[in-house]
């Protein structure tokens, strides 16, 4: 077999159907958030980035910044190794112990990426319970849907959100059998957020555990930024709830909490977990210190909240359509691959303004979007440059416009 020739078939399948990935050169700049350097063949350029997970511009603050440098001269580049093997540092014993606080739990377990977390602690609980059933949102996140399918345990997919579905697949198990039911908190694609506590109902009359994925909303929602969980009084009745340090809180890394036990097992049988080093020292410190401060300042969630209402009234008045949602990531639906790729390029090339585009297999074909995510940081002016770019695209290529 000519494997390199195979290979770039199939590379040249992706091209022809319009959702071959092009990463942007960038180089963020600390201080000047949404700001980034985009290096071209040309040269290089100042852009403004609005596809950003790093939602309130906390991978920039000064106070983490300052935590960070100094866990580094204090402990150095990296944690020397798995947690069991001389990883374990105080900061991220320290780190655990705030967010098993943030979202009202006994403990907290560490994983290098929300990814990890995810893929991690899935599979190990339901491949530990002999003949687990997993009943799982049809929208949930990659990095569930792979854990779940390594646990090899039986999964039934119910409907998007709802709790129908949810409720009718339940009744058809046997009611002895361990089950888990694994869904989101907002779902990062169409920004729309989970009936909780109806979830919670759900798995309390089946006698199910649940697994909440709060990684869209840490940091945002909650007086504390505990997530909807938090902001509903909800976080009690969750079994597991999993978060990432790489997006509100801008650094790195993922986590579960949970009760002492739950967090126990997962420390004791994931692999995930147990054979990959630890977090570097700086990292933790850095999330350490995030946290902290959003827990105490709503003022970054407050602006968020207030940059995200202006854009969408702008984008209604100049007529782009957008998903309506409860949340903060604003859809500006294309429905074509090819087309959404375009726009994304003149964005760029033309306005200097950053937005990838969202293409299959992170999206349904169909439904191909440009996903604008506002920060506290987003100026008037950012809001007015990117809704007058819109606005100029829209006309040039012919996309419908609302009323
Ligand atoms: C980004 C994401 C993850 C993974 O988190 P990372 O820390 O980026 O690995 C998990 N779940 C959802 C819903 C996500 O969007």
């Amino acid at each position: 077999m000519n494997y390199e020739d195979y290979f770039r078939r199939q590379l040249d399948g992706l091209r022809r159907e319009g959702r071959y990935r092009v990463f942007a050169d960038l180089e963020r700049k600390a201080g000047a958030f949404p700001r980034a350097a985009h290096h071209t063949p040309s040269g290089e350029r100042e852009v403004t980035v609005w596809c950003s997970n790093d939602y309130l511009g906390m991978g920039q603050h000064p106070k983490v910044l300052a935590a960070m440098h100094e866990a580094l001269d204090r402990c150095g580049a990296g944690a020397g190794g798995t947690r069991n093997i001389a990883g374990t540092n105080h900061y991220h014993v320290l780190l655990e112990a705030e967010l098993a606080d943030l979202h009202g739990k006994q403990a907290a377990l560490l994983f290098n990426s929300g990814y990890v977390s995810n893929w991690t602690t899935l599979s190990t609980l339901a491949s530990r319970m002999p003949g687990c059933v997993i009943l799982s949102d049809e929208l949930n996140h990659a990095s569930m849907i792979e854990g779940m399918k390594h646990s090899r345990c039986a999964t039934r997919v119910f409907r998007h959100n709802d709790v129908a579905d949810l409720r009718s697949k339940l009744s058809d198990l046997d009611r002895d059998a361990p089950k888990l039911i694994a869904f989101e908190a907002v779902y990062s694609m169409d920004g729309d957020i989970a009936p909780i506590a109806d979830i919670c109902d759900v798995a309390d009359e089946h006698g199910a555990l649940t697994y909440l994925d709060e990684v869209h909303a840490t940091g945002l929602y909650g007086p504390r930024g505990g997530g909807i969980s938090d902001r509903e009084g909800l976080s009690d009745r969750l079994t597991v709830i999993e978060g990432t340090l790489a997006k509100a809180f801008g650094v790195i890394g993922g986590y579960i909490t949970g009760s002492h036990t739950v967090c126990d097992f997962v420390r004791s049988f994931a692999s995930g977990f147990i054979f990959s080093s630890a977090l570097p020292p700086a990292v933790a410190a850095g999330a350490l210190t995030s946290i902290r401060h959003l827990k105490a300042s709503s003022h970054e969630r407050e602006r968020h909240q207030d940059r995200v209402a202006t854009l969408r009234r702008k984008l209604d008045q100049a007529g782009v359509q957008h998903l309506d949602n409860p949340s903060h990531i604003v859809p500006v639906m294309v429905r074509d691959p090819v087309l959404c790729k375009e726009i994304s390029d003149t964005l760029l090339d033309r306005y200097g303004i950053y937005v990838q585009p969202i293409n299959y297999p992170t999206v349904a074909r169909g439904t191909e979007r440009l996903r604008i995510t506002p920060s506290p940081l987003h100026s008037d002016a950012d809001i007015d440059a990117l809704v007058t770019a819109l606005s100029e695209i829209w006309a040039e290529v012919g996309l419908a416009r609302a009323a």
